[in-house]
């Protein structure tokens, strides 16, 4: 695989990271970002809010988890060096606090299809990983678990995780994904929603080749 420059990467990782806190996908110190490059990938810095980031504070990791002596990489690097080292599709992940997406993670509940667009997460659901300790390997293994065949899961009393093919295919499908949490929890404050058939899905799933820029 021919990789873009390092340079241009801290760029974009920082842009995509910048982006996240604009849109009000993350705030503070939640969430972090990272994009595969030559020999590892690169991942935003722990604890560090994003207006002390800039493109040198993103952190060079290599698979076996070494790191610049000097810097700190985010405290969830784990999981996102093994959903790349799992994926080899995949060059990009984002992780946010974001509102809608967390309150349905603190219920433990799964997303079915009340909406066709849950298809941009690459199934008819979007699975809630079990609860683990932030940081942790645990948690790590079960986003795996939740990302069978997925784009995009969440995390159980945390968050969300979205894989994209780059950094923007990672920020559509994060906005997206925040965007069905919120519709999905509006709906259930009504009542009980009408879900789509599998037959109805695989129609979706037929619609959507060529349309926009989605990778399903
Ligand atoms: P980091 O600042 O270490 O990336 O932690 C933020 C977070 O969201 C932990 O789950
Ligand atoms: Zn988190």
């Amino acid at each position: 695989m021919q990789y873009l420059s390092e340079s241009i990467l801290r760029e974009q990782l920082l842009k995509t990271s910048q982006q996240l806190v604009v849109l009000g996908l993350n705030k503070g110190t939640s969430g972090n970002a990272s994009v595969r490059c030559e020999g590892g990938f690169l991942v935003t810095p722990s604890g560090m809010k994003i207006e002390d980031m800039s493109s040198t504070s993103m952190v060079k990791m290599s698979w076996d988890g070494s790191f610049d002596a000097n810097k700190k990489p985010s405290s969830e690097w784990r999981f996102h060096r093994d959903i790349m080292q799992n994926k080899p599709e995949i060059n990009a992940i984002i992780h946010t606090h974001s509102m809608f997406a967390t309150t349905l993670a603190c219920l433990h509940k799964d997303i079915p299809p009340f909406h066709y667009m849950i298809a941009i997460a690459g199934g008819d659901t979007i699975r809630c990983a079990d609860y683990a300790l932030f940081g942790s390997q645990a948690l790590s293994d079960h986003a795996l678990a939740a990302l069978i065949e997925r784009k995009a899961c969440l995390l159980a009393n945390h968050g969300m995780i979205v894989l994209g093919r780059d950094l923007d295919d990672a920020l559509a499908v994060t906005l997206e994904v925040e965007n069905l949490c919120e519709q999905y929890w509006r709906t259930l404050q009504v009542g009980a929603p009408h879900l789509l058939t599998e037959a109805e899905m695989h129609a979706v799933f037929q619609q959507f080749k060529g349309y926009g820029n989605w990778v399903i």
